[in-house]
């Protein structure tokens, strides 16, 4: 199951920023930044048992971390490995590739939506054109060179406004073109790792996959 519990105390729990809130995020309201220990009653002891992490724990807290930030199920994020674990190549930086393309983060990160959240929202109810069509599956895989678009009746969405302000304070990424007056977007080339802006060692989540 999707968990849908306060997204805050997921970031706490990770001990690291996984932008779940949009602009709260980028305030010195993140709970990160005002509370940087772990949730519940033992969550400021520090050192102790939690400096003795195994491997396998770390390995598990990679994979929870990179699951939440892109807002999918276990069994979402298995299949995706699976998927790409078929592919030629570093099966990490498959792995984030296959997390960038999907229709809800795209959106997200063209600034089109101030959260993933919100933009699995927008894609789910029918807002989003894929090449001219209406894609309402938020696991959808974009291609290179596939234009994402927001519906005409939808492109005054406060949401979609908000989020372009939003989108206005920060850079576009160099493997994306936007245009944001018009709402449009679209992913000229595969990203690099170094391309991808997350802070992660995806090659723990391969080994934990891999036993
Ligand atoms: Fe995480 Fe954003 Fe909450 Fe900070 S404000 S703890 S980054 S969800």
């Amino acid at each position: 199951m999707r968990y849908t519990g306060p997204s805050c105390r997921q970031c706490r729990r990770e001990g690291t920023k996984l932008f779940l809130k949009g602009t709260r995020c980028l305030t010195e309201k993140c709970a990160v930044e005002r509370r940087g220990y772990a949730p519940g009653q033992h969550g400021q002891s520090g050192g102790g048992r939690r400096s003795k992490v195994s491997e396998y724990a770390k390995q598990l807290r990679e994979k929870q971390k990179v699951k939440r930030i892109y807002g999918l199920t276990e069994r979402q994020f298995r299949n995706t490995f699976d998927r790409i674990s078929r592919e030629q190549g570093v099966k990490g930086t498959n792995l984030l590739v296959a997390l960038e393309s999907r229709l809800d983060n795209l959106v997200f990160r063209m600034g089109f939506a101030a959260s993933r959240k919100a933009a699995r929202q927008l894609v789910r109810h029918g807002h989003v054109e894929v090449g001219g069509r209406k894609v309402d599956v938020p696991s959808y895989h974009v291609r290179p060179g596939q234009e994402i678009r927001m519906a005409a009746a939808s492109r005054e969405l406060i949401v979609v406004k908000m989020a372009q302000e939003f989108a206005a304070r920060g850079h576009t990424l160099a493997w994306l073109q936007v245009d944001a007056e018009k709402v449009v977007g679209r992913m000229t080339e595969r990203p690099t790792r170094d391309a991808i802006p997350l802070n992660a060692q995806e090659q723990l989540i391969v080994e934990l996959y891999s036993k």
